[in-house]
């Protein structure tokens, strides 16, 4: 055959973005060739951010900085193998054991990324004879531990307690599909903070269902750890719900500033993990830089509490001036202040001309959230000062009057 005549088998690909651009739901990276910061370097232009998930501003701490940069002196930049050959440094051990303590629970294992703690941690406890009832807006992260799980599942609506124990409800009076008499286990998954809306699990009535029909509670807190509870210890410390949720499962990535995952429960949850979890035995584990980073973090956690206070006063802020403005900002009980737009080109274009104009918010659109549902997606992190927040008010307001968005 001669080139001419060849079909390309990627062909596909082309005509998959040329979609994706017809309904305005292409997304090029934008590129920061600054550190993280409340004043970033983004496509080559001075913006204020409004879009990481650097709640405390830990991503560019001097103390962190300053961590790394020791633990590259002292053990190199690799790990060199994966945790079960050779790759479990004394470090490691150290995290997870400081972890633990900071999360009141017997153990910790740490993962490359939330991601692969919940793809690890979900598949490694839970298979046929069991049973997986998940909230309908869990991240995408859940979704694909459950998709590697042999168990089957049930999904409940969005934080609906009555819907939740419907499930529970018949899970147990009925059992196993098959008649193969009850389930071993009934998992209740849910994220603490959904990442789009910014609300939280209602944790305390759906550990209550649990406890009633038997069920253990599996709770993802990657947009709480940091953010809520004592010094950022995440939901169940908000909700003083310790000892029952039996498995918690946080990021090192977002408020923590760093890179990484956790999964903190029993010391036996641990133990299989080691032994079981796909990612933690088949992928590297954390270069040294990364792990002293973290737990320089947990410590500047515990006694950096000017950040978690100015967090939630600049969100309060922020949340209360939008509101005054005329944008709707949904139901948000967090720093994850939604400011909803609706249809996925004006959110696109609102992002675009607030960029311009030296703010930094990304619009999220479908698939991420619902096709009516585009939006912007702000936090506004302890490093950005109120004169930050006075400037980036003040251009929502004038962007959003250009482009008819508020009225008045
Ligand atoms: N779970 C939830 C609820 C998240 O929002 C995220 C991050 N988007 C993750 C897990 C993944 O965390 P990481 O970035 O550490 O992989």
């Amino acid at each position: 055959m001669t080139n001419a005549t060849q079909r390309d088998p990627l062909a596909f690909i082309g005509a998959e973005l040329d979609d994706l651009r017809a309904k305005h739901l292409y997304r090029p990276l934008r590129v920061m060739s600054s550190e993280q910061g409340p004043v970033v370097t983004v496509d080559g232009r001075e913006v204020i951010s409004l879009s990481s998930n650097d709640y405390l501003g830990l991503t560019h701490h001097p103390r962190l900085k300053a961590a790394a940069v020791e633990a590259v002196r002292e053990f190199g930049v690799g790990p060199g193998a994966v945790r079960t050959i050779a790759g479990t440094m004394a470090i490691h051990e150290a995290l997870e054991a400081e972890l633990a303590a900071f999360k009141g629970t017997e153990a910790v294992l740490t993962f490359q990324s939330g991601f692969t703690a919940n793809t690890g941690v979900i598949p490694t406890i839970t298979g046929e004879a069991d049973l997986i009832v998940s909230d309908a807006l869990n991240h995408a992260s859940i979704i694909d531990g459950m998709r590697l799980s042999k168990a089957p599942r049930k999904v409940y609506p969005h934080a609906d307690l009555a819907g939740l124990e419907a499930v529970l409800e018949e899970a147990s009076t009925k059992g196993r599909p098959d008649g193969a008499g009850p389930y071993r286990l009934i998992l209740v998954v849910t994220d603490g903070v959904f990442s789009m809306d910014g609300d939280i699990a209602p944790l305390p009535g759906i550990v209550d269902l649990a406890e009633r029909y038997g069920a253990a509670v599996f709770v993802d807190d990657a947009h709480a750890s940091g953010v809520l509870g004592r010094n950022g210890r995440g939901s169940v410390d908000h909700f003083g719900l310790h000892g029952r949720v039996a498995i918690q499962v946080g990021t090192l990535s977002k408020a923590v500033g760093v890179l990484g995952g956790y999964v903190a429960g029993s010391q036996a949850l641990r133990d299989l993990l080691v032994q079981r979890a796909r990612p933690f035995l088949f992928s590297t584990s954390h270069p040294p830089a990364v792990v002293e980073a973290c737990r320089e973090a947990i410590r500047v956690m515990e006694e950096e509490t000017w950040r978690i206070e100015r967090l939630w006063a600049s969100t309060a802020r922020f949340k209360a001036e939008l509101g005054r403005l005329g944008f709707d900002t949904g139901h948000s009980e967090t720093p994850i202040t939604p400011v909803i737009v609706g249809d996925s080109e004006a959110a696109i274009r609102f992002s675009a001309r607030l960029f311009e104009e030296g703010v930094f918010a990304t619009s999220v659109v479908f698939p991420t959230v619902a096709l009516d549902q585009a939006r912007l997606r702000t936090i506004v992190t302890a490093a950005l000062t109120d004169e930050h927040l006075d400037r980036a008010l003040a251009t929502f307001d004038r962007v959003g009057h250009e482009l008819g968005l508020i009225a008045g």
